[in-house]
């Protein structure tokens, strides 16, 4: 950049000079030419007034130096001249000037030498008698006055490109100067050119996306080593427990009457890691997108009819009253993901419940909205853990929610779930009154 401003100072001044010294050579050179051939034409007029007065005689008595006076005759010998010998000229008659002088009364032309410095300019006026009085002088060509002034003018060439070479310089790298002085890592406090504050606003913009980005980057990366941390942690327990067990059994350790429970806390125990397993896979699909998310016509109300149903068995040994009530609500949907979310929500409500305990599943439509809404009469979620219990593996009691067969990752898989549906969930609970879970989807 700053070589291009200096340049174009520099190409400015040579253009600017040349343009310059063409017109005050021109027209110098026309000013000096113009004047020389009025003061030429004054002459002859002066000469041929005295020709006629005075006669031949006159041409005699004539003392000029600096131009030429030359008489012809009619027939084109020349009679006299103030610079030659007139009897040894040769026959003036083919002479242009003469010959329109002949013609028109008054005539002129110009030769210039053969070395091109020197042009002789001659004026010519018939007298009555038909004579010709001619005079001549001699100018120097433009070419002349260029060979005559060219030193002085290369010399101010000089000086002056190299006046404009040292401003150049200076002007262009004050010129690039703010632009150099940007700080980029905080470009918006930089005083700069007006011109250049959209492109520095938005270089700061940029900037603070990119921490943004890259904050960002880093907890997801966080979240998925810790997830990764904890599927393996919740994996391990219990398979540990069921090698541990097995092994007892499988090395006689294990007395006779013990091998019925040693079983049945194996079998326990896989159905665990099976539902960990599945819990973890039906995440991972959710995370990747790979479920097939093409809405369709979904009755909310017939898929919590569905998973109502298929709890029944559940909550009558946990010996928990489960009812559904509401309406029919049709609205745009992914069957699988909303099943999901209702039998969480259910089955949560059933495991964190007491005996006798009651879960209302109720489907409702709003104006604009379908809200489902899950309340229990069960333990309760203390206010402190209300904000956590969506993370993944976060239980509020661990033991207990071992103990009923929680895997930590429910709610997590209902928050997404809810997520992909636009939805919007909430939660209120009272610990030892009971847990609502209000979730509202979008019917557009
Ligand atoms: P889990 O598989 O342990 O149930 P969730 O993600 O489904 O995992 O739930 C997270 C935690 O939130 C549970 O461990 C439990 O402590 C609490 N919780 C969820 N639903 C209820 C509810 N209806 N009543 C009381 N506590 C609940």
């Amino acid at each position: 950049m700053r070589n291009r401003i200096f340049r174009s100072i520099c190409l400015v001044t040579f253009i600017v000079l040349a343009i310059s010294l063409v017109f005050i050579l021109g027209g110098s050179y026309q000013y000096s030419t113009g004047g020389q051939e009025k003061q030429l034409k004054n002459q002859l007029e002066l000469v041929a007034k005295g020709a006629q007065t005075a006669g031949p005689d006159y041409f005699k008595s004539l003392n000029v130096e600096d131009i030429r006076v030359t008489w012809i005759k009619a027939d084109g010998t020349v009679a006299f001249d103030t610079q030659s010998d007139a009897e040894s000229m040769e026959n003036h008659l083919e002479r242009p000037e003469i010959q329109q002088a002949i013609k028109e009364g008054y005539g002129e032309s110009s030769r210039t030498s053969s070395t091109m410095l020197r042009k002789q300019i001659y004026c010519a006026q018939r007298l009555p008698d038909g004579s010709i009085v001619r005079v001549s002088t001699t100018q120097n060509t433009l070419l002349n006055l260029l060979l005559g002034v060219i030193q002085p003018i290369v010399v101010a060439i000089v000086i002056i490109l190299l006046i404009a070479f040292l401003i150049a310089s200076n002007v262009s790298k004050k010129i690039v100067e703010p632009i150099n002085n940007v700080n980029l890592d905080d470009p918006e406090s930089t005083k700069t050119y007006t011109e250049l504050k959209p492109l520095l606003s938005r270089l700061t913009a940029q900037q603070t996306q990119l921490k943004k980005d890259k904050e960002e980057l880093k907890k997801t990366e966080q979240i998925r080593q810790e997830f990764t941390a904890n599927v393996s942690h919740e994996l391990k327990t219990p398979l540990h427990a069921i090698s541990g067990y097995a092994e007892l059994i499988k090395s006689g350790l294990a007395a006779e009457a013990d091998i019925k429970p040693f079983a049945e806390k194996i079998y326990d125990e896989s159905v665990r890691l099976n539902q960990v397993v599945e819990d973890v896979i039906d995440l991972s699909k959710l995370d990747a997108g790979a479920l097939n998310l093409s809405g369709e016509e979904t009755d909310l109300y017939w898929i919590a009819e569905n998973a109502v149903q298929s709890l029944e068995g559940f909550s009558q040994e946990k010996g928990v009253k489960l009812n559904l009530t509401g309406e029919h609500a049709v609205f745009n949907g992914t069957t699988n993901l909303l099943y999901s979310i209702v039998y969480n929500l259910c089955d949560n409500a059933i495991k964190y419940n007491h005996e006798g305990g009651e879960v209302s599943v109720n489907v409702m439509n709003e104006e604009n909205d379908v809200v489902l809404t899950v309340t229990d009469t069960g333990i309760g979620i203390p206010e402190e853990h209300l904000d956590r219990i969506f993370e993944r593996f976060y239980r509020v009691d661990k033991s207990h929610s071992k103990e009923v067969g929680g895997t930590g990752l429910g709610l997590s898989i209902v928050k997404h779930a809810v997520a992909l549906q636009k939805g919007e969930i909430k939660v209120s609970s009272q610990p030892g009154i009971g847990t609502s879970f209000a979730v509202t989807f979008p019917k557009a």
